[in-house]
Parts: structure tokens; C-alpha cells; sequence
């Protein structure tokens, strides 16, 4: 096909590079190649069982029509329970939408508000997916680089530097994937500040990670730290990781009615409902027996604590203890501008991470997609043997650069 018949917007839209690297490593495996796969970005547990027989009793009792547009009422009402139990705040359900994922609420929430240029603040290192979508949107991506040295946090000097007439959003994602960066009271009060000297600005935060978290007690959220925002905040969440329910593709948004009430008549003329069925198993999920989340953080907190320490023994990679979701965020920088013991020159992250696929097994993803390179993300949602693994791999990958 000419790819003049595609959208120019769209054409400028680049295909995930998580999806890519999974491509990869699986065409690798299936040319016989045995692959150490530290890509994943999704839970390695099953969903609980209760979730999916609550699934099935919907299936039995014929919940398998059309839903409202927004989602069922008795969903939408957990979700703000779920609001008010967990982040102390007040949604009437008519101020949530369902929708398919999460990625679908921050695809909608940004199509009903970005005007063309319309700047969208995206702190990184970030999630790979928020510069594309925006610019599908015609919006433009402004990026604001975090340093490690500040855990890879935004901070207020660097948003308030940013912040121009055509700042249309602001996105937060704590805890962060690809770093695990999670923002305290503290911080969120700072950024708080700056905002509020900027009361057209919109801000997304993006909670999906909020109960993968290794800090004690619970997170705080912006709209608690700062009621002030409420009016131009919109949170994104879903049960994806939290549920171990990435395939189910349920998310939702919480917000201002205008955003909410225009995110729902756009679903109403796209995907209408999200899936039913699916419906009634984050139900289950949100106003069900915790247990499982809890024991599945303790098994992400034993292998982020026995793969942060590996790492840094590894020579040529150090990173931090992530504060929450499941990827480390490598520092390869001490493998840069080497020359391996095979005579390959690593000049960059990607050159390391085609190394180590290409010679080693070894699948992780390389910093540059996450606008930030001298990194790699690896995930620590996979058992603990492959992560020792691979990080076994990398070691002998690196023990002899020159
Ligand atoms: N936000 C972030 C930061 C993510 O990492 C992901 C999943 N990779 C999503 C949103 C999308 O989640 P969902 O499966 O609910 O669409």
C-alpha cells in the first residue's frame, strides 16, 4: 500500500518497541535459539481464581451484551469506592468511564483534549507509549529528562522550566515504568506548587503500577496532596497489573464530567463498551479478597532485592532498588564505548542490547525507546531462576570488555 493513503499523523506514529523486542526474541526462539526473556511487562501469575469464576458466573447469567458506553453501574461504583477507600478521594461513578486498558483511558482522555501543537509534558524516562499516542493526537511531545541521581523523578524546576502557554498536559506515571521512580507526599507537593501557578494545565496520572510498590504504607496521590487539582486531573488505573489481568483489557479513568463525558461519547462511536464479561471479573477483582496482591508484591520485592544486588556486582551495569513496578532500569553506561572480547564495539545502549540477544539470549529493552539512553529495562516479572540467569549471561557478556 502507498503510504499516502495513511494519515500523516499516523505515519509519524512509531510501533511500540516493548511489542518489537518481544517480536524479536520470539523469532529468535523459534529459529531454535534458547532466549532468556526479560521483556515482559505483564504479571507472570495467572489471574486469581476467584476473579475468573466471577468471569464464568457472568457468562452463565447471560452478561454477555452490550454494557452502557461508560461501563456497568455496579463496576463504576467500585471503582469510586476503590477511590475513596484507597487514594482518600470523592468520584461520583458519572465522573468514571471503563474503558479497554488502560492505555485506552490515556489514548482517550488525550484525543478529547489535544488541539494540534498543543504541548504534552512527558517526564523521562517514560512509558513508551505516551510520546506516540500523543502525536497521534497532533499534539506535540515535549520531554523532560529526569536524572538518576533524583531517582529519575521529575522535579519542580525542570516542570516549571518546561511549562509554556501551549502546555496542554502534564503526565506523571508513579510508580514509573521503565524505573520504578515513585514519588513522595513530598515531591507531589512541589510539583504541586508549580501547577498551581498554571491553572490551564491538565495533568494525567497514570496509576497503573500503584500497588506493585515496595515503600511502606500507602502511596499518596496528587489529587490528595492538592484538592485544587481535581478539577483539571484525570487518573488513569486498571486491573492489569494489579490483577495479573493484562488480557482482560479492563482500565478506567476518573475525572472533571466534561473530560469524562467526552472520553465516553468518543468510546460510544469507536469501541463502545469494554468487553462485559471482563467487566464483571475486575468487579470481582476490586471489591474481592486482596490476598493474592499481597503475596504477589513479596514475590516482586524478593526478586527485585536479589536482582538489584546482582546487578550491581555485574561489572559494567549498576542501577537502583525500584520503588514499585517490576523492571529494573540497568545503567549499561560502563559498557559503552568497549569493545567486547568477540572485537564487537558497543557504542550505545542499543548496540549493548543487540549484544546481548544476538550472542548471549538475553532479551531486555534498550533505554533509548524510553527516551533515555545508557540504559536497559529488564523485567523481574518472570521467575526467579531466568532473571538469576540472565543476569548470569550478562555477566559473561561483560567480564572481558576492553
Ligand atoms: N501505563 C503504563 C505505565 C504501562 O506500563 C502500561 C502497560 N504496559 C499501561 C499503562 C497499559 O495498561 P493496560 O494493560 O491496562 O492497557
Amino acid at each position: 500500500m502507498s503510504p499516502s493513503r495513511i494519515a500523516s499523523r499516523i505515519l509519524r506514529v512509531k510501533p511500540s518497541p516493548s511489542s518489537a523486542a518481544a517480536d524479536r526474541a520470539a523469532a529468535l526462539r523459534r529459529a531454535g535459539k534458547k532466549i532468556v526473556n526479560l521483556v515482559v511487562g505483564e504479571p507472570d501469575f495467572d489471574t486469581p481464581r476467584h476473579i475468573r469464576e466471577a468471569a464464568c458466573a457472568a457468562i452463565e447469567r447471560g452478561e454477555t451484551r452490550y454494557t452502557q458506553n461508560a461501563g456497568t453501574p455496579a463496576l463504576r461504583q467500585a471503582i469510586a469506592d476503590k477511590l475513596s477507600r484507597e487514594n482518600a478521594l470523592r468520584y461520583d461513578p458519572k465522573q468514571i468511564v471503563v474503558t479497554c486498558g488502560a492505555k485506552h483511558a490515556i489514548f482517550n482522555a488525550l484525543s478529547v483534549t489535544v488541539e494540534p501543537g498543543d504541548e504534552v509534558l512527558i517526564p523521562a524516562p517514560y512509558w513508551v507509549s505516551y510520546p506516540d499516542m500523543v502525536i497521534a493526537c497532533e499534539g506535540t511531545p515535549v520531554v523532560l529528562p529526569c536524572a538518576e541521581s533524583n531517582d529519575f523523578k521529575l522535579d519542580a524546576a525542570t516542570l516549571r522550566a518546561a511549562l509554556t502557554p501551549r502546555s496542554r498536559w502534564l503526565l506523571l506515571n508513579s510508580p514509573t515504568n521503565p524505573t520504578g521512580a515513585t514519588y513522595t507526599r513530598e515531591d507531589l507537593r512541589a510539583l504541586a506548587d508549580v501547577l498551581l501557578d498554571f491553572p490551564d494545565v491538565l495533568v494525567l496520572t497514570d496509576d497503573i503500577y500503584e500497588h506493585i510498590s515496595y515503600t511502606d504504607g500507602p502511596l499518596v496521590h496528587l489529587g490528595a496532596v492538592e484538592p485544587a487539582l481535581l478539577p483539571r486531573l484525570v487518573i488513569v488505573n486498571g486491573v492489569s497489573k494489579t490483577y495479573a489481568m493484562t488480557g482482560w483489557r479492563i482500565g478506567y479513568a476518573a475525572g472533571p464530567e466534561d473530560i469524562i463525558g467526552a472520553m465516553e461519547t468518543l468510546q460510544s462511536q469507536s469501541t463502545s463498551n469494554a468487553c462485559s464479561v471482563s467487566q464483571a471479573a475486575a468487579l470481582a477483582a476490586l471489591e474481592g479478597d486482596q490476598t493474592f496482591v499481597r503475596e504477589a508484591v513479596l514475590t516482586y520485592r524478593s526478586r527485585r532485592d536479589r536482582a538489584v544486588e546482582r546487578i550491581n556486582a555485574t561489572p559494567g551495569l549498576s542501577c537502583r532498588a525500584p520503588g514499585g513496578a517490576f523492571y529494573l532500569f540497568v545503567n549499561c553506561q560502563g559498557a559503552i564505548d568497549r569493545t567486547t572480547a568477540g572485537g564487537r564495539f558497543l557504542a550505545n545502549d542499543t548496540d549493548v542490547v543487540m549484544y546481548l540477544l544476538e550472542e548471549k539470549g538475553v532479551a531486555v529493552i534498550a533505554g533509548a525507546a524510553y527516551g533515555t539512553p545508557g540504559y536497559f529495562r529488564m523485567s523481574i516479572a518472570t521467575s526467579i531462576d531466568v532473571i538469576e540467569e540472565g543476569i548470569r549471561l550478562m555477566g559473561e557478556a561483560f567480564s572481558d570488555l576492553r
